[in-house]
């Protein structure tokens, strides 16, 4: 055989082969996870660029994420080279913006239009629902929000809902004039919302032929992955961009000089070839309007439609495939797939349970810390969790651990402009000589405080000796004008009083909840928290809520620490919002929800937080088809490991601080237990801390205890609390009025071979210093505590 392409399919089985192959109007590829589906388009990509089918700017290929298209671009570029530039691969999103982009002046928009991200739509959404008195009918913002999303996805939109509604229903009305009022703002903001970018492409497409056949005509393939999660909006822009083209054809290649035809005979151009492939089992968005029926339906949409089936899976061992299997076989109305493959059984997945998400975290610290020595490389590792809000507690111990990570698809919280405001506040009162906090908070909120008065107070400072933020107590002092003394001396006042909060001049300790309290003053006196609340831009709502969540951190913190200090708050925080800092070269564990993990693989896999309430989510509990939803997510999570698969949870996990006892999930129930090999079983856990819990697989604390049944957790105490010695440190330091700092151990000069004294761990020797600068890392082997890594800086020893 001598296709050009043959090199491509080198290592293919039969029905994959046939997929990237198979030329005609419409290809369905339906198969079970890691049977080569992605694989199999990016080759087909290839094949039919290698063949000169197609040109590659005659290519539009839908991935789910920006990440999977990147990786889709570089496979092709690595199949057949350079020359795949100007192809189309994107998510659907990103299509449609380039497209909108392009287009948006059509109908009323400019081409610099904003995108409202998810927050942003949020809390317009919120003010809109105020403004209207929604909650007297029980809306709240996410609710109402929610239904925008799903009739935005379903391509309705508030004029075409109303005549539908029952508009004698007072509040749906209401919620009329909302989705009106919303639709209005965005406009008038020049902006779209996620859900308009692929609604507002199709109305563009609809009610302007001439624009979309300009797309139809450029676009001859048009392959879309992960098809199972399209929704009725992105469904239709499928169908509108692969519809056969309605102007006259002469016009369509007229410049090209491929295809002229005498305008009156002028047949339509054919629609585009469409490739699509996907999952059922792992349909996880139905929540967002996805709808399986786009798979099912696809041959009566798309007649003639050639289906292919694979069977063969080549990503995991056999024992992770057979406990994925095991537990989407308890969904119903599914057609039974067999997958199969031949690499062997492989390890057994492997069980913990932790007594609270610390603990947990730090199994999974610990582990990656173990593979990591194996030479299993961190890139090739990755943590999984239902809500976001769970990673905080494994940044935490990660953190600590030195184990280097980075989030997947969220922004850090503690990145965030107004969070570090307010972490800027709190720093001027715990340690005034910082003056970047000072002057970061100075017109912050606006108070009249320019760059002209700046400079005057660090003059007036250098020339009495004294720091910038003393020189405030001295407004009058600055020869500046009356208004701008007034405002400076107000800001004065309100550091002084959560002065005297946080850390009173008598000398007193205060309570740990003195950070709470101190924390509100800041943010309300200063006027900080009331400009946002006032402001008509929608993004200042979401920043209140932001502030408000640091508030409950603070509260979780007096919890967790009774005794601890704006200074031990600061430093846990500090330490948090360092962790970009520990990413290097040689890779990080990636950290991302289930959702986020589609499509993805992983040599070794954690899954955490694997409890009711989590996974399968509360709030799946009462929607229709909720609880078959969150298991193909469960099965989406497990299908992403090669070779080790991790299994966690806690027996108690505190969230919005609040402290709750968990239950082990239903879903490990699901699984064949001699697959899972337990460290920490649900029942170890039982038995010695007398949490109650069912037993899981019938086996309480069968597997063993990791810990040679001592009885004693060796996670219980140095979790998140810092080294007390530290801690009087620091209060030492302030109440000398000597600038107090996080420690920091900057320059110490340590070496491999080197003997330190930690104040947890006792003593031991440095094996290796890797990382630079603030970055550095020993690896130190203690005599008893066994091997760790320690950020130098921050760390608790000293060199013997
Ligand atoms: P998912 O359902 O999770 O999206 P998928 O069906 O898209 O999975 P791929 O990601 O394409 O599966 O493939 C899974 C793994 O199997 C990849 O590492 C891929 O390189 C490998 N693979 C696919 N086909 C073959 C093959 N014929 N021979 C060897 N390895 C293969
Ligand atoms: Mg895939």
């Amino acid at each position: 055989d001598s296709r050009p392409d043959e090199d491509l399919l080198a290592g293919l089985n039969p029905p994959q082969r046939e997929a990237v192959t198979h030329r005609g109007p419409a290809l369905l590829i339906v198969a079970g996870a890691g049977s080569g589906k992605t694989s199999v388009l990016t080759r087909r990509i290839a094949s039919l660029l290698r063949t000169r089918e197609a040109y590659p700017s005659q290519i539009l290929a839908i991935t789910f994420t920006n990440k999977a298209a990147g990786e889709m671009r570089e496979r092709v570029r690595q199949l057949i080279g350079d020359s795949a530039q100007g192809m189309w691969i994107s998510t659907f999103h990103s299509a449609c913006v380039r497209i909108l982009r392009r287009e948006a002046d059509q109908f009323g928009f400019t081409k610099s239009f904003t995108i409202y991200d998810s927050g942003d739509s949020r809390a317009l959404v919120k003010r809109l629902v105020k403004e209207h008195e929604g909650d007297s009918f029980g809306f709240t913002p996410a609710a109402v929000q929610g239904r925008i999303s799903k009739l935005k996805n379903e391509l309705a939109d508030a004029e075409s809902y109303a005549r539908q509604a029952n508009m004698s229903d007072p509040a749906e009305r209401v919620f009329v004039d909302i989705f009106a009022d919303y639709q209005r703002a965005l406009q008038k903001a020049n902006a779209f919302d996620f859900d308009d970018l692929i609604a507002q492409t199709v109305y563009l497409f609809r009610a302007f032929p001439h624009v979309a056949d300009v797309y139809r005509k450029r676009f001859r393939h048009v392959l879309v992955d992960e098809y199972q999660d399209t929704n009725h909006a992105q469904y239709a822009l499928i169908h509108e961009l692969t519809r056969p083209v309605v102007g006259k054809a002469g016009d369509a290649f007229s410049s090209g000089g491929m295809m002229i035809f005498e305008p009156d005979e002028a047949p339509e151009v054919e629609g585009a070839s469409l490739t699509v492939v996907g999952d059922s089992d792992q349909s996880i968005y139905a929540f967002r309007g996805a709808d399986i029926r786009n798979i099912s339906e696809f041959e009566r949409d798309f007649p003639g439609a050639k289906v292919v089936l694979l069977e063969q899976n080549y990503r995991s061992t056999q024992n992770i495939l057979s406990a994925a299997n095991a537990v989407i076989g308890h969904n119903f109305d599914r057609k039974d797939k067999k997958l199969w493959t031949d690499v062997g059984d492989g390890d057994p997945i492997i069980g913990f349970t932790g007594y609270s998400q610390h603990d947990e975290a730090q199994f999974v610290a610990d582990e990656i810390e173990a593979l990591h020595r194996k030479n299993v490389d961190y890139s090739q590792m990755a943590v999984f969790y239902r809500t976001n809000s769970q990673s905080r507690a494994l940044e935490e111990i990660f953190i600590r651990s030195a184990v280097p990570y980075k989030i997947m698809g969220g922004t850090k919280f503690y990145d965030r402009a107004e969070i570090k405001d307010a972490m800027a506040y709190l720093i001027a009162v715990a340690n005034p000589a910082d003056e970047m906090a000072v002057r970061r908070i100075l017109n912050k909120p606006r108070r009249g405080i320019g760059d002209v008065t700046e400079t005057a107070i660090a003059r007036y400072a250098a020339s009495e000796g004294i720091t910038f933020r003393d020189a405030l107590a001295n407004a009058s002092a600055l020869g500046v004008g009356v208004k701008v003394q007034k405002a400076i001396a107000e800001l004065d006042a309100v550091l002084v009083e959560a002065s005297e909060i946080m850390l009173p001049s008598s000398g007193e300790i205060p309570p740990s909840t003195s950070v709470t309290e101190g924390l509100r003053v800041l943010l309300n006196k200063s006027g900080y928290y009331d400009v946002l609340r006032m402001s008509k831009d929608p993004q200042d709502e979401a920043r209140v809520e932001n502030l408000d969540e640091l508030v409950a951190v603070t509260r979780e913190f007096a919890r967790n620490n009774p005794d601890g200090t704006l200074l031990d708050f600061l430093t846990e925080v500090t330490l948090v919002s360092d962790a970009d800092d520990l990413d290097d070269a040689s890779g990080s564990v990636s950290l991302m929800t289930m959702h986020t993990a589609k499509g993805l693989e992983y040599d070794a896999v954690f899954v955490t937080g694997v409890e009711e309430d989590l996974i399968p989510h509360r709030i799946s509990a009462g929607e229709p088809g909720g609880p078959q939803e969150e298991r193909r997510l469960f099965y989406v999570a497990l299908t992403r490991a090669r070779k080790r698969l991790h299994l966690s949870l806690a027996m108690t996990r505190a969230q919005f601080g609040e402290v709750s006892a968990a239950m082990p999930s239903r879903f490990l129930q699901e699984i064949p237990h001699e697959l899972i090999d337990w460290r920490q079983s649900p029942g170890d856990v039982n038995s010695r801390g007398g949490m109650q819990s069912r037993a899981i697989n019938g086996r309480p604390g069968a597997g063993g205890s990791r810990f040679g049944g001592s009885g004693s957790n060796r996670y219980g105490d140095d979790l998140v609390p810092l080294p007390r010695r530290e801690k009087s440190d620091a209060l030492a330091k302030f109440t000398n009025r000597i600038p107090a700092k996080i420690r920091d151990n900057g320059d110490m000069e340590l070496a491999a071979g080197d003997r330190i004294r930690h104040d947890d761990f006792g003593e031991g020797k440095v094996d290796m210093i890797t990382g630079e600068g603030a970055k550095r890392v020993a690896h130190v082997r203690f005599d008893t505590a066994g091997p760790k890594k320690l950020l130098i800086k921050v760390a608790p020893i000293t060199k013997l």
